[in-house]
């Protein structure tokens, strides 16, 4: 057998002859709203981030979280089922739950940890687990984890994941549907409404990762109310890392869904709780979404100001991808929009499917209407026909 060093040298040779190898880059910050990012002595302006309200720099939010700092201290010092579970976290808990409309919800260390632990709770080796075949990489960690036999459907196609669970469905005990409801690479949502109904149809629980919809869908109420006020889905994820600005994953679901979910969800039993500062943090965030409804429309209409700019389907979501297919060509992309003081990141395989790299542009509240021209601009006149691919008229 090779040495370690030998198998580690021999992979990153692999990735690196395929531009698939990624690498961790330091990124400085500046305190304007976290917008803009210096990396190796250049100071860009952020395409990339999904601190889509700009509340991890917002003065309020910091101010919270130092004063959490100084009263709990920097860690929670154990399990939340030991002592970690300092008082904050009941306010932070409530927040959510009114924000979602269930009657209460139940706070994960990160939205990879909730998944990985809310997914084995309710299936297990005797039940099916289908899921959307572009859903979240912490999605399939879960599925797999429980040991449920998993089953794929064709993205968003409502006819697929019928055939599916009309064929497996029988089979099966307990079944559970999980989909993205904000797809993190597309921007597309997942069509909540018709998986609703399907899954009454098929006796199947349904649930959603609405990582991406909190703070910037239906008046930040996230994607499950971007169809109506209708509660929809009996289990919705999703995490603090994004519009919400820190950091950490919850559950929102009904009292019993979440007690059960504290008891026996392995990520949170095991797992130490947030940091206080990083709870505080999140319930003063909730409170400027709860109290702003504007600020929180603001992502989507930016994203919006974008497509309609390079003439696209208008975005659903802060998050619109430019695909141009290679890695090779995506990195391309990269470096000239960092040569203008643009930072848009490419996303290659396997984050995506293969031959369909991409750059994915996102929005923030902040991002300033003139250098998101300059970006269509950039990305029409000189990105685009890097690819050969056609000019939008
Ligand atoms: N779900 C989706 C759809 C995501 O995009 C992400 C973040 N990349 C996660 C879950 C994981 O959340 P966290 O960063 O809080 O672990």
């Amino acid at each position: 057998m090779q040495s370690l060093t030998e198998f580690a040298e021999a992979k990153l040779a692999e990735m690196d002859d395929a531009s698939l190898r990624r690498r961790v880059v330091d990124s400085d910050r500046d305190g304007e709203g976290g917008l803009w990012i210096t990396r190796g002595g250049r100071r860009l302006l952020s395409f990339s981030c999904n601190d889509y309200l700009n509340l991890a720099h917002d003065p309020r939010v910091k101010a919270a979280a130092v004063a959490a700092t100084e009263r709990y201290g920097v860690g929670a010092a154990a399990s939340r089922l030991v002592t970690g579970n300092h008082p904050l976290y009941t306010a932070l808990e409530q927040k959510l739950a009114a924000l979602k409309g269930t009657e209460a919800a139940c706070v994960f260390g990160s939205g990879y940890l909730a998944n990985a632990g809310i997914i084995p709770t309710f299936v297990g080796p005797k039940d099916l687990v289908v899921v959307d075949e572009l859903a979240h990489a912490c999605i399939w960690a879960g599925a797999k984890l429980s040991g449920a036999t998993l089953r794929i459907f064709r993205h968003n196609d409502v006819d697929h994941a019928a055939q599916v669970l009309a064929t497996y469905r029988p089979r099966h005990g307990r079944a559970l549907l999980v989909t993205d409801g904000v797809f993190s690479m597309d921007g597309d949502l997942a069509p909540l409404p018709a998986l609703a109904s399907l899954c009454e149809q098929h006796d199947t629980w349904l649930m959603t990762d609405d990582a991406h919809g909190i703070g910037v869908l239906a008046q930040g109420r996230g994607s499950s109310f971007a169809f109506g006020d209708k509660p929809l889905v009996p289990l919705q994820m999703g995490t603090l890392s994004k519009a919400v600005g820190g950091y950490g994953g919850y559950l929102c679901a009904s009292q019993a869904v979440i007690d059960l979910v504290k008891t026996r969800a392995r990520t949170l039993i095991y797992s130490t709780g947030l940091p206080p500062a990083t709870v505080a943090g999140a319930i003063a965030s909730l409170d400027i979404i709860q109290g702003d409804p504007d600020l929180c429309a603001l992502p989507v209409a930016k994203a919006r100001r974008f497509t309609a700019l390079l003439n696209l389907p208008a975005a659903e979501s802060p998050i619109v991808p430019i695909v141009l297919g290679g890695a090779e060509v995506t990195l391309q992309a990269q470096r000239l929009l960092e040569d203008e003081g643009l930072l848009v990141t490419a996303i290659r395989p396997p984050t995506v499917p293969a031959g369909t790299a991409r750059l994915r542009v996102t929005f923030t509240a902040r991002t300033p209407n003139a250098e998101i021209e300059r970006l269509a601009d950039l990305i029409r006149d000189r990105v685009l026909p890097l690819n050969g691919v056609e000019r939008p008229e």
